[in-house]
């Protein structure tokens, strides 16, 4: 049985997401099956729903990259355990989002939680790093009602959360929500990095990668090099992806407040990487050709908006005339290549690439 607030924590993911938008009769619906299986070789994937984490498993132990949530967790670990009977030594976070990063007290007695420097900042008592446009509006460093209901209220499905989730959060019901109190289930990572990092374990060696800044600030890439695995979460493949990666991103909050040459230079450093799969925190598995396109449509984009601006044009023109045709059979077309261009345009008067 999920508990209310672990079941939130697992929601809360999906309703930004949407299982919702890809149901019938426009009604969410919310499944998160548990499950594992096998990607290649020792590694696997875990998974709580649509999200997804990963985890390798040595004879000295395993390394896991992102807990999920607590009920996730504690059910991985009695899994991890009846199965490989090692303990986890490793707990990678993606990145500081309470929907992937929540748990890891279920392996705390054995593992060291590592995660990218800016992680602890997003953990500093201050309003944190936010997906889908949550952002501190009045700037009083608190989660306030409003912040959460006006994205969640202007692209249901896509941005904010589902109506409900700030009562969710609410623990002590006082009306607000303080940073800490969002992220009681999350715990600070022991080890950081700011550049590269290299982990070794029962004779397996892996590299963690922050790619600059995309979805988030404190963003984590885990290559396996062995296996020829890459895990990313909420970027390249973000949490509308399922089957087929050419989905139109949710592009909330102006690009969730990074310029967008920085995305298209993280994602390409993501390019760079040797591998063959890509298994992220959303969607089906990718191949390294797969996860080019999303890179193109961003460039695309980018090239789009900029020769509008350059040009004189307005938002409602851009809007109206950019038709990105080419992508026309991509998932969320009809509804979010207006909000895109519109994200665009934002992010490129405010950043001037
Ligand atoms: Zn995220």
């Amino acid at each position: 049985m999920l508990s209310p607030r672990n079941l939130l924590l697992s929601c809360l993911c999906a309703s930004f997401i949407t299982s919702a938008l890809q149901a019938q009769d426009d009604q969410p619906v919310f499944v998160f099956r548990n499950s594992i299986e096998n990607i290649t070789g020792d590694l696997y994937r875990a998974s709580n729903g649509a999200w997804h984490s990963i985890f390798l498993v040595t004879d000295e132990g395993i390394i896991l990259a992102d807990p999920l949530n607590t009920d996730f967790a504690e059910w991985l670990k009695g899994e991890l355990d009846t199965r490989f009977d090692v303990p986890v030594r490793y707990v990678i976070y993606s990145h500081s989002h309470f929907d992937h990063a929540a748990g890891a007290t279920a392996f705390a007695d054995t593992a060291t939680i590592v995660a990218h420097e800016r992680v602890l900042l997003n953990m500093d008592g201050r309003y944190p790093h936010m997906p889908g446009d949550m952002i501190d509006r009045n700037a009083n460093g608190m989660v306030d009602r409003e912040e959460i209901e006006i994205p969640t209220n202007a692209d249901p499905g896509i941005c904010g959360m589902f109506p409900g989730w700030f009562d969710q959060i609410d623990l002590d019901h006082d009306g607000i929500v303080p940073p800490a109190e969002l992220q009681v289930d999350i715990l600070p990572p022991d080890l950081t990095y700011s550049e590269r990092m290299t982990l070794s374990l029962g004779g397996k060696t892996i590299e963690l990668m922050h790619p600059g800044k995309n979805h988030g600030d404190d963003m984590t890439v885990v290559l396996f090099p062995d296996e020829r695995v890459v895990f990313a979460t909420d970027m390249i493949a973000d949490a509308l992806v399922r089957e087929d990666i050419r989905s139109v991103p949710s592009a909330c909050g102006p690009l969730d407040g990074t310029p967008i040459a920085e995305w298209i230079r993280s994602y390409e450093a993501v390019l760079a990487l040797d591998f063959d799969i890509f298994a992220g925190g959303h969607g089906a598995f990718f191949s390294k050709a797969e996860v080019a396109l999303p890179v193109e449509y961003l460039k695309d984009l980018q090239a789009a908006v900029s020769n509008g601006l350059a040009r004189g044009m307005s938002l409602e023109q851009m809007k109206e005339q950019i038709l990105l045709e080419e992508y026309a059979d991509w998932a969320y077309y009809d509804r979010l290549r207006p909000k895109t261009i519109e994200a665009a345009y934002r992010n490129l008067v405010q950043f001037r690439f």
